[in-house]
């Protein structure tokens, strides 16, 4: 049961964490498994809505086995919930596809690498995990105010009460106020818009749940998606650099309507598909520049610091592990009693050290996105020799081999090998 709200005045937590999304669930879950004395608010009730494309990746199934493991056995179970999904399927601007799958070897124990589910369940689910654990958790009151102390933090509240910290930790998501502290803006280079609208009855959805990215050439550098849910559904949008949206004048809900209802093969697709809502938008903001992601008394995760893989869109999987390399660098801070800058910068480290790599290669993925004949051309390879699409299996899977999308001699043997 959430907590009676009056019961928090004058409280100290060693930790606060602000927003229950899967960074700040994820936060919680570690602090839970270490028994550290937290507070997790959300403004919203759960289950609550969050416009996404719901695409659950390996790093999602990975971070839950490290917090929590036995999670994703549950996920496995709730079949109504989570669409197992083993790969994504590439359309080239010319309209051929280039499958790869998220795994090299699928004998494992039969389970999908990957999910899909409405962040309505997903987040529900995740939230209920972190309820269960040892924070206080109270919904529906927004955090107004933070006042940074010398020995605390102070966190005022949207009904007036507030409580006090040793350090916060900042999952509000793509709105955060905080993290204008760190000078954290809407850069239209390195952010996204995107649209989704889900549908029932999309037809030609891929068995094994693969998911479908379009690099259609009238919306380059945007992509169109589907992704197969549960229960004849699939999550279908549209998403576009912020800058280009803005220079090319786009109208992105214009250009959705116009694939769906127009594209040669897409709208056949649609014929008796039915909108479930209208498309909804969100930003994305993404981790193609380096942040300052801590200061003093506080750490920015997720999509508050940015953390969103300028490719693929992925941004669930990269919050949650902001959230518990954030839940490890506040037990750390917690036993040297240290809360300053310098001493919380270990978090940004630990963050650029794991998600830095991906970054810089998914920047430079994203600019290929420019070319569409250097795309047709890799997916039209990738289309004829399985050795090809074997190697971008395994690019996908290890961020040390996509360093040969950067290398021209990897091109250059793309074109001698027939
Ligand atoms: C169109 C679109 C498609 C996407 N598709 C995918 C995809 O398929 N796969 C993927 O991995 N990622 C995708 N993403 C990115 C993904 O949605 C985000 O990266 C992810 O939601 C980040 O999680 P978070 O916990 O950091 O923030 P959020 O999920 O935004 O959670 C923030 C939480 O903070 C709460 N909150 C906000 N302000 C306050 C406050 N003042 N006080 C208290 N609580 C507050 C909110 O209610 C919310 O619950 C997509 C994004 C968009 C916009």
């Amino acid at each position: 049961m959430p907590l009676q709200f009056q019961t928090l005045i004058n409280s100290r937590y060693d930790v606060v964490i602000l927003g229950a999304g899967p960074s700040g669930s994820t936060a919680s879950l570690y602090l839970s498994q270490k028994g550290i004395r937290h507070l997790l608010i959300d403004k919203c009730e759960f289950p609550r809505d969050k416009i996404c494309g719901d695409a659950l990746s390996g790093k999602v199934v990975y971070t839950l086995n490290r917090v929590a493991p036995g999670l994703v056995d549950e996920m496995v179970q709730l079949k109504e919930a989570f669409h197992p999904s083993w790969g994504i399927s590439f359309y080239a601007p010319n309209g051929k596809n280039l499958e790869v799958p998220f795994k090299t070897d699928r004998s494992t124990d039969g389970r999908a690498p990957g999910f899909i589910a409405s962040r309505a369940d997903f987040d529900n689910f995740l939230f209920s995990k972190a309820k269960a654990g040892t924070a206080d958790v109270v919904t529906s009151i927004e955090a107004n105010q933070v006042d940074f102390e010398k020995d605390s933090v102070n966190i005022l509240f949207s009904n007036g009460e507030s409580t006090t910290a040793s350090i916060l930790i900042d999952a509000t998501g793509a709105h955060s106020k905080l993290a204008r502290l760190l000078d954290i803006k809407m850069e239209p280079l390195h952010h996204s818009a995107g649209l989704r609208q889900y549908y029932e009855g999309v037809e030609g959805l891929d068995a094994d749940g693969f998911i479908e990215l379009h690099f259609i050439k009238d919306i380059l550098p945007g992509y169109f998606w589907i992704f197969p849910m549960t229960n004849n559904r699939a999550n279908v949008g549209i998403g576009m650099l912020s800058d280009s949206v803005s220079k090319k004048k786009v109208n992105l809900k214009e250009e959705l309507k116009k694939i769906i209802e127009h594209h040669p093969e897409i709208s056949n697709r649609f014929k008796n598909a039915k909108p479930l809502e209208s498309p909804r938008g969100w930003g994305l903001p993404m981790g193609s520049k380096k942040r300052n992601i801590s200061s003093d008394r506080f750490i920015i995760t997720g999509d508050a610091a940015s953390l969103i893989d300028p490719f693929t869109g992925e941004g669930i999987g990269n919050g949650m592990i902001s959230g518990r390399f954030a839940g490890e660098v506040c037990e750390l801070a917690l036993q040297e009693n240290r809360f300053d800058a310098d001493f919380l910068k270990e978090y940004d480290k630990r963050v650029y050290k794991y998600l830095g790599p991906e970054f810089r290669m998914s920047h430079q993925l994203q600019k290929m996105v420019n070319y569409p004949s250097l795309f047709n051309f890799v997916v039209n390879k990738g289309r004829k020799s399985k050795e090809f699409r074997d190697t971008l299996t395994a690019m996908f899977e290890s961020v040390d081999l996509r360093k040969k999308f950067r290398d021209p001699r990897f091109y250059l043997r793309l074109l001698l090998n027939k």
